[in-house]
C-alpha cells in the first residue's frame, strides 16, 4: 500500500509552522497510509492496500536484460535526457495504447516519474487556487492529494454501476457555473475504477466526453487498470473517441513493475509543450535506466503474455472476494462486482461508521480503508475499500470472513 501518497499534515508540535506555503496546509496524511503500520503486521490480513502483485515477472531474464542494457547502453543510460522521455520508448508506448483503440503521436506524449507524477504536472498547469476539479465521488485518494495541494477544490460527481452518470454531470456542471466557479477539468478513470471498481458503461462514453465539449471543460482519463480485464476485454479509451480535450494518463505500474515509476501523459498536441516545460521543472527528466528497461521489455518480452498471466492472478483473487463475500456478509451489505482491476467497493447497512469500525476491526486481524478518504466532502462514511490484489485467495476468504464478523457484531449494537 506504499503506493498511496500520504498527505502529510503539519501538527501544532511542528515548530515550522507559521512558515508553510498556504497550499502546504492541504496536505495531509492520506487513510491510505494512515494504516500502513497496522496493516502490514503480519496476523492483519490487509484489504487495505493496492499494491500489484508481482509475482509472476520473469526476474532472472529481467536482471540480465538489465545487465546487458548497462553493458550496451550504459553511457546513456546513465546520463540524462530530455523532458519528453526516451523517443523510442514513447513509439512502444503507442503500440500499448492502441489495445484500447488511442491513435496517439509519441511526440504528443510526455514520459513521467508513473502517472502520480503526470496528473501533479496536469493539475500544475491548469489548476489556479479556488478552480473546480471535478472528479467521480468516490475518486482515487493520490488525485485527491494532488488537487488539494494546488488548492482546487473537488465537486464530485454520483456514479452507479456503470460508471460516471452524465446526468449528474450536466447538474454539476450547471451547479458550478450558477455559483461562478471555474471548472477546469473532469478527472476520471473510466475503466475499473480505483476505488470503486467499476467501469463507464461504452453507452456513456461519447455521451460524458459531449457534455465536457460543450461546457468547455477537459476530461483528463487516467487508466492504470484498463488492460486488467479479467476476461481480456478492454473498452475504448475516452481519449480514442476524442483527441482535442482528452489528456490521457497511462502507466506501466500495473502492467509491468511499480517500482520502475513509469507513467506517460498523453495531450492534446497544443497542451504536449506546457507539460514538457512543467516535467523540466519537476524532474528535469524521468529516469533515463528505467524507461530503457521499459523499452527493451517491450521489444524483448512477451509483453502481452505477461498481462494475461497479471489478468489470471487478479481474476482468482476477485473470484476468492466476490465469494467470501457473498457467503458471509451481513444482511444489508452491498458491494460492486468489478471485472477487472484490483478494488471492490463496498457499502454497509445505516447505522455503521466504516472509519469508527476500523479499530475493532484491526484488533480482529482485518483492515480496510474506510470510505471517508476517497471523498473530498466528508461523504464515505458507510462505504468501505477492499483490495483484492495483494494478499493470496486463502488470506482473502478469511480476511472477508473476519471482517464479516465485525460488521455482523457491530450491526447487532
Ligand atoms: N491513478 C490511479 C487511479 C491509481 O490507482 C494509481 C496508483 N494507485 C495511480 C494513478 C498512480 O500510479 P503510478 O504513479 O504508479 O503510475
Amino acid at each position: 500500500m506504499t503506493h498511496e501518497p500520504a498527505r502529510r499534515g503539519s501538527h501544532s508540535l511542528d515548530p515550522h509552522l507559521h512558515r508553510y506555503a498556504a497550499r502546504a496546509t492541504g496536505m495531509t496524511a492520506s487513510e491510505v497510509r494512515a494504516l500502513f503500520a497496522v496493516a502490514s503486521r503480519p496476523e492483519v490480513v490487509s484489504l487495505a492496500g493496492g499494491m500489484p502483485n508481482l509475482a509472476a515477472l520473469p526476474l532472472d531474464s529481467l536482471s540480465a536484460e538489465v545487465g546487458e542494457l548497462i553493458a550496451a547502453e550504459g553511457l546513456t543510460a546513465l546520463q540524462y535526457g530530455s523532458a519528453h522521455g526516451v523517443p523510442a520508448l514513447r513509439e512502444h508506448i503507442c503500440d500499448v495504447m492502441a489495445l484500447e483503440g488511442i491513435t496517439g503521436h509519441p511526440d504528443d506524449m510526455v514520459v513521467t516519474v508513473g502517472s502520480q507524477m503526470a496528473l501533479d504536472l496536469v493539475t500544475r498547469i491548469f489548476c489556479d487556487p479556488g478552480d473546480v476539479v471535478l472528479a467521480e465521488g468516490p475518486s482515487y485518494v493520490g488525485a485527491l492529494g494532488t488537487f488539494a495541494s494546488y488548492q482546487a477544490d473537488v465537486v464530485h460527481v454520483a456514479m452507479d454501476d456503470q460508471g460516471l452518470q452524465p446526468e449528474a454531470l450536466r447538474e454539476a456542471l450547471a451547479a458550478t457555473q450558477r455559483a461562478g466557479r471555474r471548472v477546469k477539468f473532469l478527472y476520471t478513470v473510466p475503466t475499473f475504477q480505483n476505488p470503486a471498481g467499476v467501469t463507464l458503461a461504452v453507452s456513456r462514453r461519447a455521451e460524458v466526453l459531449d457534455i465536457c465539449a460543450a461546457a468547455g471543460v477537459l476530461v483528463v482519463e487516467d487508466n492504470p487498470y484498463g488492460l486488467l480485464g479479467f476476461d481480456g476485454q478492454t473498452y475504448p479509451a475516452l481519449r480514442s473517441m476524442d483527441h482535442e480535450n482528452v489528456i490521457y494518463l497511462g502507466s506501466f505500474s500495473k502492467t509491468f513493475a511499480s517500482g520502475l515509476r513509469v507513467g506517460w501523459a498523453l495531450a492534446p498536441h497544443a497542451v504536449r509543450e506546457k507539460l514538457v516545460l512543467a516535467a523540466e521543472s519537476a524532474a528535469l527528466c524521468a529516469p533515463t535506466l528505467n524507461q530503457l528497461i521499459v523499452s527493451r521489455y517491450l521489444e524483448t518480452h512477451d509483453w502481452k503474455g505477461q498481462i494475461k498471466s497479471f489478468q489470471q492472478t487478479y481474476r482468482e483473487r476477485r473470484d476468492a472476494m466476490l465469494s467470501a463475500l457473498e457467503q458471509h456478509m451481513p444482511a444489508g451489505c452491498t458491494w460492486t462486482r468489478p471485472d477487472g482491476g484490483f478494488f471492490v467497493w463496498l457499502t454497509v447497512p445505516e447505522g455503521v461508521d466504516t472509519k469508527a469500525m476500523q479499530p475493532r476491526a484491526v484488533t480482529q486481524r482485518v483492515a480496510y480503508v474506510p470510505g471517508t478518504g476517497f471523498y473530498a466532502d466528508g461523504f464515505g462514511s458507510r462505504q468501505m475499500r477492499l483490495s483484492f490484489c495483494y494478499p493470496t485467495p486463502e488470506r482473502i476468504t478469511e480476511g472477508v470472513r473476519r471482517l464479516a464478523g465485525v460488521l455482523a457484531d457491530e450491526i447487532d449494537l
